[in-house]
């Protein structure tokens, strides 16, 4: 292999690393000189919108992966853990496992799109016992919890452990909590008819949200809408409300009404009894990101206005894990998928601009518009400057997100999907899953260059 080739590597397989790849691929599509290398823990990008929809059952595990093999086709990728950066020695390597040799790949030119994982914010007890919703796994997990509490409830004798079986408690009240809400109560209520002595009244959704409204960042009229539908369904969305503590049966919650740093009004204090709490709180960048030499704050590398590290030329970090201030707000940016496919694009273009002694340019983000489903065929939406909410907006969240799906044909397969939703009944098969493979040190191979 020609040693004066570049390798720009990229990290992450979510929407900033993929889209990061798609670009640069049609910059360099006629270019030997450049090599793209996309190394990501899994080998597919998880279309996490559509994942609360996926726990209801509405939509198959695997419509919503696109592989990432299929999306890029000049990159080449490895399916691999990234265990650490050398931004010195512009170097990556990836975990080994059991089964697999660790190994290091050289970079000339790097993007670090590792995203997000759930945020715990330290609770111990909660990161043991809590669902989460982020990953495809979680997911599945969840679907097959709440199968697994119904088929407990059906046949429990003792009122109060029905009880908890029956009490489903979401943590946070943003789009991942609140989607999620709405598409389980969704799933409780149709699953429900297999379940004879389950009757509507006993079953409980409880959101619990520390701000004083839920879906913050959306228009303030819409967000209250979407609270009035969904408590109008029957979900119990409880505000400035923080969780304290989670032992898998008792959620221990305070009111923080009357919360000061000091003193705690112990009267204000509650329990929830439950056997199933979903953490969608807050995310936090993955380790691999905060413990790595790129100089970070509160996890996310910091980066400069052309999204480059300033410590590193030609190092790029985008995405959830990347620090970026919204100067409308003087906050950091919310991280969405829409944000990091944005922060992709000017990424690829600077790259290409440092490659080709062209001018880079600064990142600017303009927002499309939000959209929010909250169950039952209702969602809200703030789109092309209108506020809408309803039918309509659910029929315009199914039509924008259907078209952003890359491939065809998983297009087809969640079209399919909705359309079986409407005239039969979901599946509640549980299905049992393996464990997942943790990571352990086997053997470093020497740069990679040599082996393919
Ligand atoms: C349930 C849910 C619903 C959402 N709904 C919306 C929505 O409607 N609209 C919207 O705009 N946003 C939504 N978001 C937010 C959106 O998904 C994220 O902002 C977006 O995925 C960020 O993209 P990213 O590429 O930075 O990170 P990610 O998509 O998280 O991708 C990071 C990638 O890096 C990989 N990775 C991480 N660590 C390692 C490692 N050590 N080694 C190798 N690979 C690694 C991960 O496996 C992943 O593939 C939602 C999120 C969730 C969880």
């Amino acid at each position: 292999m020609a040693r004066n080739k570049k390798k720009i590597v990229i990290l992450g397989g979510g929407f900033a690393g993929v889209e990061c790849a798609r670009q640069l691929e049609s910059y360099f599509r006629n270019d030997s000189e450049i090599e793209l290398v996309l190394v990501s823990e899994d080998n597919f990008l998880l279309f996490t919108p559509m994942l609360p929809q996926v726990a209801s059952g509405m939509i198959e595990t695997r419509h919503i992966v696109m592989p990432i093999r299929a999306i890029c086709h000049k990159t080449k990728f490895y399916e691999g853990r990234v265990k650490n950066v050398d931004p010195f020695g512009k170097l990556v390597t990836l975990w080994g496992t059991g089964e697999k040799r660790g190994i290091s790949i050289h970079y000339d030119y790097l993007v670090v799109a590792l995203g997000s994982e759930t945020n715990f914010f330290g609770m111990a007890d909660v990161e043991k016992n809590a669902y989460t919703m982020k990953t495809l796994n979680d997911a599945v997990m969840l679907r097959n919890r709440i199968i697994d509490m119904l088929e407990q409830a059906e046949n429990e004798t003792d009122p109060i452990l029905r009880k908890s079986f029956l009490t489903f408690v979401i943590v946070g009240g943003g789009f991942a909590g609140i989607e999620t809400a709405g598409e389980l109560m969704d799933l409780l209520l149709d699953a429900r008819k297999h379940y004879p002595t389950i009757h509507r009244e006993d079953i409980k959704v409880i959101v619990l949200e520390a701000l004083p409204m839920i879906l913050p960042g959306f228009n303030e009229k819409l967000a209250k809408f979407a609270k009035q539908k969904m408590v109008e369904r029957g979900i119990d969305i409880r505000l400035k409300t923080a969780v304290t503590s989670f032992d898998g049966t008792e959620v221990t919650v305070k009111s923080l009404d009357v919360y000061t740093k000091d003193s705690v009004d112990e009267s204000k204090i509650d329990v929830i009894r439950t056997k199933t709490l979903v953490w969608t709180a807050g995310v936090t960048p993955v380790n691999t990101v905060k413990r790595s030499m790129l100089k970070t704050d509160k996890g996310k590398v910091i980066v400069n206005d052309f999204l480059e590290v300033p410590e590193f030329s030609g190092v790029f970090a985008i995405g959830d894990c990347a620090l970026l201030m919204d100067p409308q707000i003087n906050r950091p940016f919310a991280p969405t998928a829409q944000l990091a496919e944005a922060q992709a694009k000017t990424a690829a273009h600077n790259l290409n601009a440092l490659i080709k002694n062209l001018e880079k340019e600064k990142f600017q983000f303009q927002s499309k518009g939000q959209m929010a489903i909250i169950g039952k065929r209702t969602g809200i939406a703030t789109f092309l400057g209108m506020n809408i909410s309803g039918l309509l907006a659910w029929l315009i969240w199914r039509n924008v997100y259907l078209s952003k799906i890359a491939l065809p044909d998983k297009k087809v397969r969640v079209f399919l999907d909705w359309t079986i939703d409407l005239f039969f009944d979901r599946d509640i098969s549980r299905l049992k899953l393996v464990k997942h493979e943790t990571e352990k040190e086997y053997k470093v191979l020497d740069e990679v260059d040599d082996v393919w």
